[in-house]
């Protein structure tokens, strides 16, 4: 086949994935081009080890353009526009065509959906947010911690439970836990809902073990003045606020063609192939509806195996073979709970009428699983 170029937009999890994988394959004639408009990739994962102090920022974050060692072009800018049919994105001004279009552009945060909420709390959701929350965990001696989800739906289901409990190991390690109230209070039912019952009778468990509140079905109208205040009329005071911010599509994908009325990319779950031949999406920008009537969880590990089902099947049709690689809904999660600790969540999400999880109790062995995947992912990718 002649020359072909790969343009994948999003240098998240699922790009950079992407672009590694058809760079390995494809012969050096066919170009891979990764747009983003971040300089930096960054291991979100590890923030929450960034919030305790158990990694600094240039541990978990590596320039983009390290990529370009391997071979993968690396263009650096604002994705303004994208027109499905021809397969092209205009960067910065600029059109870039591709024979084969990955978006990979992931979820925007929107803090700004609840007033006060930016400016009234942090978020470890962030490298920054992160950053600043570790300094405000530092000076606390004593008072209120409220951790909570503003909306039902985020990236990573897992993350602020185990920003809960996390916060309460550093505490414990500075020996001022006693005076310190933390409360989780969530928007949704309960933790990891997607994951069934069981598992997240299994994570409310081991958040309340802690002596930790936990409050769900709890949503944040405002934040004013140190006060978070809820939907239900409740208004609590805390010395520190820390959130799960709102989510929303990226906005460049309104007038791609690729969005249904939700505004997330409506793919085939099998290969991610979009309406549009030649176009596919992965990670968090998609929606993948579920038997039992709620999305597949945006989290890194379905980014990551959904990109390797497409850029395999790009390869493979680069090479005239039929594109047979599927993404089965297979997914696995460590769950930090503090002082080298993790549960580990893994299961079949595609299973109906609900997805089949497995929970396994807190142990070192996964907490030593996540660090090695921390490793492997930053030497692997970057
Ligand atoms: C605190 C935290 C902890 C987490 N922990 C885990 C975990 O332990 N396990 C797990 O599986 N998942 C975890 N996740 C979720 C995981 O990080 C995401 O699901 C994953 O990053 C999604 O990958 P993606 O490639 O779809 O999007 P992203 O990784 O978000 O990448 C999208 C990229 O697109 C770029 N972009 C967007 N719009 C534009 C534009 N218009 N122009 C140019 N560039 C653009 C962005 O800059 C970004 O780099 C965590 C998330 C958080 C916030």
């Amino acid at each position: 086949m002649k020359e072909q170029t790969i343009l994948i937009l999003g240098g998240g999890i699922g790009g950079v994935v992407a672009a590694n994988r058809l760079r390995k394959t494809l012969g050096r004639q066919h170009r891979v081009v990764l747009v983003d408009r971040e300089p930096t990739f960054a291991l979100a994962a590890s923030f929450l080890w960034v919030m305790t102090g158990d990694r600094r920022p240039d541990q978990i974050a590596r320039p983009l353009a390290r990529l370009e060692r391997k071979g993968i072009e690396v263009v650096l800018g604002e994705v303004e526009r994208i027109d499905s049919a021809s397969r092209e994105a205009v960067v910065d001004g600029r059109t870039l065509q591709a024979d084969h279009l990955i978006v990979a552009l992931g979820a925007q945060f929107a803090p700004e959906a609840v007033p006060g909420l930016a400016t009234g709390g942090l978020t470890f959701c962030t490298l920054d947010g992160a950053t600043r929350l570790r300094d405000a965990l530092h000076v606390m001696r004593a008072g209120r911690i409220i951790v909570l989800t503003a909306a039902p739906a985020y990236k990573c289901p897992a993350a602020p439970y185990e920003a809960a409990m996390l916060i309460d190991g550093f505490l414990r390690r500075r020996g001022v836990r006693s005076a310190v109230k933390i409360a989780l209070h969530s928007a949704e039912p309960g933790p990891m809902g997607v994951a069934g019952p069981e598992a997240s009778a299994a994570v409310r468990a081991m958040v309340e073990d802690k002596g930790i509140a936990y409050h769900p079905e709890h949503q944040i109208a405002r934040v004013e003045a140190g006060r978070a205040h809820f939907t239900d009329g409740a208004a609590l005071d805390a010395d520190l606020l820390v959130y799960v911010p709102p989510i929303r599509p990226p906005t460049v994908l309104a007038a791609s063609g690729l969005v249904d009325e939700t505004g997330w990319v409506q793919v085939d779950r099998n290969n991610l192939e979009t309406r549009f031949p030649g176009v596919y999406a992965v990670g968090d920008a998609t929606l993948i509806p579920l038997a039992m009537g709620k999305p597949l969880p945006r989290a890194g590990v379905f980014a990551h195996r959904q990109a390797e089902v497409v850029a395999r099947n790009i390869a493979r049709v680069i090479a005239g073979k039929t594109p047979v690689e599927r993404f089965d809904g297979h997914g696995a999660c460590f769950i930090e709970t503090g002082s080298g600790l993790a549960g580990f969540g893994a299961g079949d999400f595609y299973a109906e009428p609900r997805p089949a999880v497995r929970m396994r109790r807190p142990g070192r062995l996964w907490h030593a699983g996540k660090v090695l995947f921390e490793k492997q992912v930053m030497w692997q990718w970057l």
